[in-house]
């Protein structure tokens, strides 16, 4: 392609506060329409907005996550404009001098780690929702929502290309959720992303036009609206046209985006300090109270995984995806048992039966315990790799340690040579044929005596043992 794609996203955080950021209302989902509201949040005249604590600690939270400039003193501002879900006819946000700026963080992509820059991250309040399908003659408003915490998280134009934008969203989510600010669920609104795009020739180090893309609900959908608005650009550039900076919805069902309004018709938001709160000044101490108590990070999560147990940068990479997935890998290798085999385990038989079963590590029908004591049969020898897969089946069915499925089914592993060595006799006496042929060279046909054995034995046989047996009675005439 003769041009480079510049991505800059523009994302709205849901804070996972009890209460509303100015006000006490709940932000508890789906209680019954405007039941969780009161004056302050529906902007009744001569009410005073008071700031939530925890909102302005979560997004300092965010703020230092991503290696940002806390500063010390932020303002809040207000945002004007007019629409149904906005009572007060503004919205509480902030613009200049916001809390947080010039942060980073880091995303993989085929060519390896890159490094997306964070212009800001400032705190403001949500809007509320505007219901256009719940009544045939008139939209109706829900002010639940109104006054939520948001923090809007802003990149600088740093993304080339709509794999990139998917990665960073996802590590954007990723950090939230360790952070445990907020849900992330981007088809509940929790998490919500406009996406600023324009091409530029290779080679060119201005930025070209850009259009923002709004109305993207899904991180397929993120991807799909940038790849398509690309293109557009793209057949527009091509045909000498130029591109007009404007706003686009992306429209799912379609696979395109349509105008939503030019830059004639852009808001002019007439922003102006807030005039009913004091300017944002933070405490050093508490600033510091706040990073002692910031969790690890899943990229420094990652790395202590690749050392203390010696796992490669991807499966460290699986394992850190959660929280919730790292602490219950680590809660079974320090049950015992060898780390890189329990990683194994966690990535393919059950993620395996947590995919099937379309839930979390938090409900997995397997403990942490229980894998690990299924592991540690299989290096003790025990049982093979193939009666734990087995074992595994019964486990996720009736919830039983392993341990007692393997002593009720009488299991266990036969390794003991002197009990091996009668089935082995049996099967050479039963096939003199074949043992010929083997004898003749066809060594091949060892496959065929292991499998013989297996049979005989129910699949109990220590394949090894077995094997070593064979290969001396047979080399033995
Ligand atoms: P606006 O004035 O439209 O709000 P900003 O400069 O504030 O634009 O940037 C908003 C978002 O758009 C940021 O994420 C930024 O990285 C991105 N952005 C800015 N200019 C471009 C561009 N030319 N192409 C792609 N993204 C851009
Ligand atoms: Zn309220
Ligand atoms: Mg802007």
């Amino acid at each position: 392609m003769r041009y480079e794609a510049v991505i800059g996203l523009e994302v709205h955080a849901q804070l996972l506060t009890q209460s509303k950021i100015f006000c006490a209302c709940s932000t508890r989902f789906g209680a019954a329409a405007n039941t969780q509201t009161c004056p302050v949040c529906t902007g009744m005249p001569g009410v005073l907005p008071v700031l939530n604590e925890m909102a302005v600690e979560y997004a300092v939270r965010m703020g230092m996550a991503t290696a940002c400039t806390i500063r010390q003193r932020s303002r809040f501002a207000r945002k004007n404009y007019f629409y149904p879900d906005l009572p007060k006819g503004y919205q509480i946000s902030q613009f200049e001098e916001p809390l947080c700026t010039q942060g980073h963080l880091t995303i993989e992509t085929q060519a390896g780690e890159r490094t997306v820059r964070i212009e800001r991250i400032h705190l403001e309040e949500d809007a509320g929702k505007t219901l256009h399908d719940q009544d045939p003659d008139s939209s109706l408003v829900d002010l639940n929502r109104t006054g939520t915490p948001l923090i809007e998280i802003v990149s600088e134009p740093d993304l080339r290309d709509p794999l990139e934008a998917h990665a960073y969203l996802a590590k954007l989510k990723q950090i939230l959720v360790y952070l445990e600010i907020c849900d992330g669920n981007m088809e509940e609104g929790s998490l919500r992303c406009d996406a600023n795009v324009s091409l530029r020739p290779v080679g060119e180090s201005r930025l070209g036009t850009k259009t923002e893309i709004k109305n993207l609900n899904s991180f397929k959908g993120v991807e799909a609206a940038l790849r398509h608005e690309i293109e557009r650009q793209a057949a527009l550039l091509d045909g000498g046209e130029r591109v007009v900076q404007e706003t686009r919805l992306w429209d799912a069902q379609r696979g395109e985006t349509r105008v939503m309004r030019s830059k004639e018709e852009a808001h002019d938001y007439r922003y102006f300090p807030e005039p009913d709160l004091l300017p944002l000044v933070l405490d050093a101490a508490w600033l510091e109270r706040v990073r002692a108590a910031l969790p690890e990070l899943p990229d420094a999560k990652r790395e202590r995984f690749q050392v203390q147990y010696s796992l490669g940068r991807y499966d460290a990479h699986v394992l850190t995806g959660t929280q919730a997935l790292a602490d219950y890998y680590e809660s079974a290798v320090a049950a015992g048992g060898e780390p890189k085999r329990i990683a194994n385990w966690v990535q393919t038989e059950l993620q395996g039966l947590l995919n099937a079963r379309g839930i979390g590590i938090e409900a997995s029908p397997i403990s942490a315990a229980s894998l690990s004591e299924l592991v540690r049969l299989i290096e003790a020898d025990r049982i093979s790799g193939k009666m734990a897969k087995e074992v595994f089946a019964e486990m996720q069915r009736s919830g039983e340690a392993p341990g007692s499925i393997v002593e009720r089914r009488g299991m266990q592993q036969i390794s003991d040579r002197t009990a091996l060595l009668p089935v082995v006799q049996q099967i050479l006496a039963a096939n003199p044929g074949a043992v010929e042929k083997y004898r003749d060279g066809k060594t091949k046909l060892l496959g065929f005596f292991v499998g013989q054995a297996m049979k005989a034995t129910r699949g109990r046989a220590n394949p090894q043992e077995l094997e070593q047996l064979l290969r001396e009675s047979l080399d033995s005439s």
